[in-house]
């Protein structure tokens, strides 16, 4: 608690205290000095940070004192201190700067402190947000409008209580969730002018600076602010938009500060007497087994790693994303269910639990990491990202040189250059497309390489690995590397890539990552399953596969990230319940959420 408490920008113990360089004031950057926390310390921080909000005369009225914002009077186990709160703009999330970020394996976002949360609780209340609509946009349907305002009231069990009526996971969707939510919600304008000063803080700009000179419309979702080619803003809150409420972090807040022995687990239905398996304890199982047990059945779970999560354990580092949180979410033993970890299984063992189950629903996603098969890849030195990234996770960093080259341009790539920026080295990403074609999504690839850029990783573009380096003990020494060229687009609008002859030139390292993604294990599914290769067919509707007996989801049916995977868990389960109830199969408008 003492770290929580230190100041309300300082996430560090006293005794760390040098090390933090959190602003100031809100929009700020300057650096400032924690002394011992106590009190008044903590009443001048706030002072301090509501000092620092912009005022207007015209929008006077929308600035109020928190506690007029309070329902209720919150518990004891906190104090709240009075200051003042801008109900246009979120309360800001407290973050590391980069180069602090790149000293630890924290997360770098922190969670909102209680006054925190229920201020932007309070907020979305008193501006008038249509949660209702918020709560429409969500997959799961959680009760958004009832767990606000229990945050604003400060009972925070109640809200957690609330959450877990539509899915178990709040701390890790409050920090990977695709924000349906926030999206659904309508925006609200001010009915006064735009201000005309108005800028946002250089934390909010999403884009790399060379992008915006050709940029003529926004490109990115939420609340990211973007610079346009004629230097106007445009996305998020500009100058007269009130800002979303932060709804994933208000989730966030109550996954990492409710209680969950005071939400104990809802059986909704009586026992049915049917065993059903769930092979593969990420997400997708999990989301199964945690439904399958409210509607009344037995569950065994079974996976290779020892601990539940999957990849939310193995796969996200600890700096995206807390391992205390995918704990509490992940405990398929509070739920009643059996689990049966450490154990990859083979065809043979698959197929005899799924015959010795009513039914099975599988969702072993996609854990192993694709290979580039360059020349002298058995070097030592040599990692795939996946595996890299899960040595840091499971607490075994990994030996690492000085000069870390990572191959490929995703979500892994990404995470295992920072990876290796925390663990010391210095980082360049190398991508044999250009920047534009990066595997991002809808996102805007300018927002990684700023990020990057941020945490002092470098990115090369349009260069393409031929082959590994290494010295004569089998260590790598080096990646040789040719530069590329951007051809005719092909049939999917994209431009092809063509290596440029004699352009061939080496980088020096002494740690190369190859990060291009991950693969599906199909050889261990049974007969009767199938699949074209790259995913199982299922009837979206119920999940069934070509198996009379057999469901599957996430990864393995092409459903990509963990909202995904745990709707289609949950889906599967109602599916299962009314087969083994004889009743109507029931089925869901199930496309995928991305
Ligand atoms: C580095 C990285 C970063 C990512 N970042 C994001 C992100 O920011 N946002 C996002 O939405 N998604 C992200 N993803 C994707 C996301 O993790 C997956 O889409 C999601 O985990 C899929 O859930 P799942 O339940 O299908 O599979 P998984 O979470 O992969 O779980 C499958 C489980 O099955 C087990 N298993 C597999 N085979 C066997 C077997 N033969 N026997 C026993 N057990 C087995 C595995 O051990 C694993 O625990 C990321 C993925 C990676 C690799
Ligand atoms: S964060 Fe995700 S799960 Fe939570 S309310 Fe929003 S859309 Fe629903």
């Amino acid at each position: 608690m003492v770290a929580a408490w230190h100041g309300t920008r300082c996430r560090y113990p006293e005794s760390q205290v040098r090390r933090c360089a959190e602003p100031a004031v809100r929009g700020g950057t300057a650096a400032h000095s924690c002394r011992p926390h106590g009190t008044p310390h903590r009443g001048e921080a706030l002072g301090a940070q509501g000092a620092g909000l912009p005022r207007t005369p015209r929008f006077a009225r929308l600035i109020r004192p928190i506690g007029s914002i309070l329902r209720t009077n919150p518990p004891e186990r906190f104090a709240v201190v009075a200051r003042e709160v801008d109900v246009r703009r979120r309360v800001q999330m407290r973050q590391m700067s980069p180069d602090v970020a790149v000293t630890t394996f924290d997360e770098h976002v922190a969670t909102y402190t209680p006054e925190e949360a229920m201020a932007e609780a309070g907020r979305a209340l008193e501006a008038g947000f249509d949660l209702e609509a918020a709560k429409g946009g969500c997959p799961f349907r959680v009760d958004i409008p009832a767990y606000v305002r229990k945050v604003a009231d400060g009972d925070f069990d109640g809200a957690l209580a609330i959450i877990k009526q539509s899915h178990p996971f709040p701390s890790v969707f409050g920090r990977m969730c695709h924000w349906f939510c926030e999206r659904a919600t309508p925006a609200l304008v001010d009915i006064g002018e735009r201000d005309p000063d108005w800028k946002p803080p250089e934390w909010k700009l999403a884009a790399h600076p060379d992008a915006i000179l050709h940029r003529k419309s926004p490109q990115t979702r939420g609340e990211s602010v973007q610079q346009m080619g004629d230097g106007r803003y445009a996305g998020g809150a500009s100058g007269n938009v009130f800002e979303r409420p932060n709804l994933l972090m208000l989730e966030r807040f109550v996954g990492d500060y409710g209680d969950p022995s005071r939400t104990p687990f809802v059986q909704e239905k009586p026992l049915s007497g049917a065993h059903i398996a769930v092979i593969g304890a990420g997400s997708g199982g999990l989301a199964a087994a945690w439904m399958l047990r409210r509607l009344g059945h037995e569950v065994d779970i079974y996976d290779a790693l020892d601990v539940p999560g999957g990849m939310l354990w193995q796969g996200y580092p600890p700096f995206r994303m807390a391992k205390f949180g995918v704990r509490r979410d992940n405990d398929p033993t509070a739920w009643g269910a059996r689990y049966v970890g450490g154990r990859y299984l083979s065809k043979e063992e698959l197929a005899r639990i799924i015959d010795e189950h009513d039914y099975t629903f599988l969702a072993v996603g996609a854990s192993h990491g694709r290979r580039l098969y360059l020349p002298a890849e058995d070097a030592e030195g040599v990692w795939l990202g996946l595996d890299f990234i899960t040595q840091v996770s499971i607490g075994h960093p990994p030996q690492v040189g000085k000069h870390c080259i990572v191959l490929g341009a995703g979500s892994t790539a990404h995470d295992a250059a920072r990876t290796a920026r925390r663990l010391g080295c210095a980082v360049q990403i190398f991508y044999r497309r250009s920047v534009e074609q990066m595997p991002v999504g809808e996102r805007d690839p300018w927002m990684y390489v700023r990020n990057m850029e941020r945490e002092g990783i470098e990115y090369r573009f349009l260069a393409n690995p031929v082959r590994i380096l290494t010295d004569e003990g089998n260590r790598v020494t080096g990646v040789e590397f040719v530069r590329m060229e951007l051809g005719e687009l092909d049939e999917s609008g994209r431009s092809s890539v063509y290596s440029i002859p004699d352009s061939s030139f080496v980088v020096a390292c002494d740690l190369v990552v190859e990060a291009v993604g991950e693969e599906l294990d199909l050889s261990i599914l049974p007969d009767g399953i199938q699949h074209d290769g790259a995913e199982v067919f299922v009837d979206r509707a119920d999940h069934r596969t070509t198996h009379p007996k057999v469901f599957a989801g996430g990864d393995l049916i092409g459903d990509k990230g963990n909202d995904g995977a745990a709707l289609a868990g949950i889906q599967a389960a109602h599916s299962i319940d009314s087969l083994v109830r004889g009743e109507p199969v029931k089925r869901f408008d199930s496309r995928p959420l991305r």
